[in-house]
């Protein structure tokens, strides 16, 4: 683990620079979106999770059987079946995704790339090679979540992993889908994924929070 601690960065201090923002910055908010919540209509579950950047593997990462079992033994008490509650269920997947570094413009495709302080990124696919590997999020879901930020007014854009064949990568969403819920990626942008010096914008992370609160109080 690099030693040195987070800074801010540029000559409006705007910018966060750490170690390890994929996936900090959107475990954070989430966790806070989380317990601010005082009064949710719905039963809502916050996971953060484990092994995200080798593939969600082990029994701590989402590829493998303890959330579903674990909302299997919460619908037993209600006596349903835990799969109605999966098909019922609605998520966020909150991961960052890669905002547009002008030293480096060649590996995104500019018109369909994130930039730093435009709010959130909602990412309906992620996945190598163009979709290879991703959730491909319902379409009717991703209109639903975007007109909620909206109502929030939450800033939100659209992005996606870098250009094809030279970018990509994946999420935990992919495993939530098979599960059977609904799901979306939503998270901040980040320059320099996965460096030891990793930058986000403040105003972003914000947004992330106001954005999970909204999803969480709806
Ligand atoms: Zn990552």
């Amino acid at each position: 683990m690099p030693a040195f601690r987070a800074t801010e960065i540029g000559f409006d201090r705007s910018l966060i620079g750490a170690y390890g923002h994929d996936d900090k910055v959107c475990a954070y908010p989430s966790i806070r979106a989380a317990l601010a919540v005082t009064a949710p209509r719905l039963t809502s579950v916050t996971v953060i999770t484990d092994k995200e950047e080798i593939g969600s593997e082990g029994n701590t990462g989402l590829n493998s059987a303890y959330l579903a079992q674990f909302i299997e033994d919460i619908a037993a008490t209600q006596g349903l079946p835990g799969r109605d509650v999966l098909r019922a269920s609605e998520c966020l997947s909150a991961d960052v995704n890669a905002g547009f570094d002008p030293i480096f413009p060649d590996v995104h495709d500019k018109r369909n790339a994130a930039f730093l302080n435009r709010g959130i990124v909602v990412t309906k696919y992620t996945g190598g090679g163009g979709k290879g590997g991703t959730n491909d999020a319902n379409a009717e879901f991703v209109f639903k979540v975007c007109t909620l930020l909206d109502d929030a007014a939450v800033a939100w854009q659209t992005g996606e992993l870098g250009k094809v064949d030279e970018g990509g990568g994946g999420t935990v969403a992919k495993y939530i889908a098979s599960l059977g819920a609904e799901v979306v990626d939503v998270g901040v942008p980040v320059l320099s994924m996965h460096a030891p010096f990793e930058i986000v914008a403040k105003l972003d992370v914000y947004m992330a929070f106001k954005g999970f609160s909204a999803f969480l109080q709806a």
